[in-house]
């Protein structure tokens, strides 16, 4: 019997996993814990909108406080659990604020934190990161008197950041180690296109660059030195080369894990019958039904894997299938990403990225597996639908950019 369930991580799948809860008709004690001090909120718009000022701190939540009184959520935030045991029926974990909690069963949504640059010059002022709330507001503090911006790492938040400073007038360089930007998620055309798309409106970027250290002066970073000795000035750098998954409870608890993450089954069982897990931290069986195991940064996983996760805890098993999806909004250019691209063998390009309008479909031995749709609504959505309902649309007629997708779908 399922009576006190403890939520650990107030983030987006940890929030998922208490309103699921909720939902299925759940009406024992939920307590969720977090170790950022502020209402659970809305991690995408801190790149975006809440750097641009077109939202504030408030509408960033997911809820209300009134949300958790009125579900009888217990809310403890501002407290992490450093401490954990279990036993066959339940367990209790102990906060850094000495707070203990009973448990019958518990799911763990810890998120992941960002990779460090650990080099000469990281600690300087001025050197950030871009995960939480607390991390805009600093990079935020810095934003109006800083003219130059380095950004380091081409991928969706460094390049999101770096559209935001180069829309307000700011001397934007990115520099990506790799030889093409976003490399682990899109294909050589789109990386292309986007490192074009972002020169365009005014950011330098340089690919394969090999960083040496920060320079700075009263503590405070001044530039990024290059090895081949040059400087590039920057009062701000913001630093987005990956992130961990944060695995200090799975840990206590001696977890499975994998690759670094959590192992879950297709259920979000954890290798503890009393614990579930959902979200960055986790790594788990391919839900699009394709071999192996994967690890997924994204909302949509957070919270569809979070539903399956609140089943789970209340013993009505359904497996985890979805089709990811992704979106990454960089100045005027939105693209959306459905499926997943790992091992395509085939691209069909449509549109003009000339015009800034396209989309890339990915073949994998002659069927549709995944779109990259750069403000091309109407592919994104066919594609969608399509690989959602296990449709594909053959290559040969997609290359027809005149004829539109959801034309063209088969089964
Ligand atoms: C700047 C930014 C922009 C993004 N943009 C997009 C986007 O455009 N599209 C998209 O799909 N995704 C985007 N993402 C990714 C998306 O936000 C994440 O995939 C999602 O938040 C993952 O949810 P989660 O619950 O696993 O982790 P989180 O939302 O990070 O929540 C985990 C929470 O658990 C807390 N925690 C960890 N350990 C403990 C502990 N021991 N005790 C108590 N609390 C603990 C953490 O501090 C954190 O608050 C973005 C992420 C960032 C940072």
């Amino acid at each position: 019997m399922t009576n006190k369930i403890l939520i650990i991580g107030a983030g987006q799948a940890g929030m998922q996993i208490a309103d699921s809860l909720r939902e299925e008709g759940f009406t024992g004690s939920i307590t969720m814990i977090g170790d950022e001090s502020q209402l659970p909120y809305q991690r995408p718009p801190l790149s975006k909108a809440f750097l641009y000022g077109e939202a504030d701190e408030e509408s960033l939540e997911f809820r209300n406080q009134k949300f958790y009184a009125d579900n009888n959520i217990e809310l403890v935030l501002g407290d992490a659990v450093v401490n954990i045991s279990t036993t066959e029926n339940g367990g209790v974990a102990t906060t850094a604020s000495g707070k203990t909690i009973e448990f019958d069963r518990m799911a763990l949504t810890p998120g992941s934190v960002p990779r460090k640059l650990e080099i000469a010059g990281s600690d300087l002022d001025g050197v950030l990161y871009m995960r939480s709330l607390a991390d805009a507001r600093k990079l935020k503090e810095r934003w109006e008197a800083a003219k130059n911006v380095v950004v380091i790492g081409g991928g969706f938040i460094g390049l999101e950041v770096a559209a935001v400073a180069t829309k307000a007038g700011k001397n934007v360089t990115v520099l990506e180690g790799a030889d093409r930007m976003m490399a682990r998620a899109v294909c050589p055309f789109t990386s292309e296109y986007f490192k074009n798309a972002h020169e365009r409106r005014g950011a330098k970027i340089t690919l394969n660059a090999r960083i040496s250290h920060f320079e700075g002066a009263n503590g405070k970073v001044s530039g990024v030195a290059l090895e081949d000795g040059s400087v590039i000035p920057a009062e701000i750098v913001m630093v987005g080369i990956g992130v961990l998954a944060r695995t200090e409870v799975a840990n206590l608890l001696g977890l499975e894990l994998a690759n670094g993450a959590i192992l879950v089954d297709e259920f979000a069982q954890t290798s503890n019958p009393l614990v579930v897990a959902a979200g960055d931290a986790v790594m788990l069986p391919n839900p699009t039904g394709s071999e192996g195991l994967v690890r997924l940064e994204s909302v949509q996983n957070a919270v569809d894997q979070a539903h399956v996760a609140a089943k789970t805890l209340l013993g009505k098993r359904e497996s985890y299938h979805a089709l990811p999806w992704f979106w990454s909004d960089q100045a005027d250019i939105k693209l959306q990403i459905a499926g997943l691209s790992t091992g395509y063998d085939q691209t069909v390009v449509r549109g003009n990225p000339d015009e800034d309008s396209f989309s890339v479909l990915y073949y994998k031995n002659g069927r549709l597996i995944a779109v990259d749709a750069v403000n091309h609504v109407s592919d994104y959505m066919a594609v969608r639908k399509c690989l959602t309902n296990a449709q594909t649309i053959p290559a040969d007629a997609a290359a027809d950019s005149s004829v539109a997708l959801k034309t063209l779908v088969t089964a």
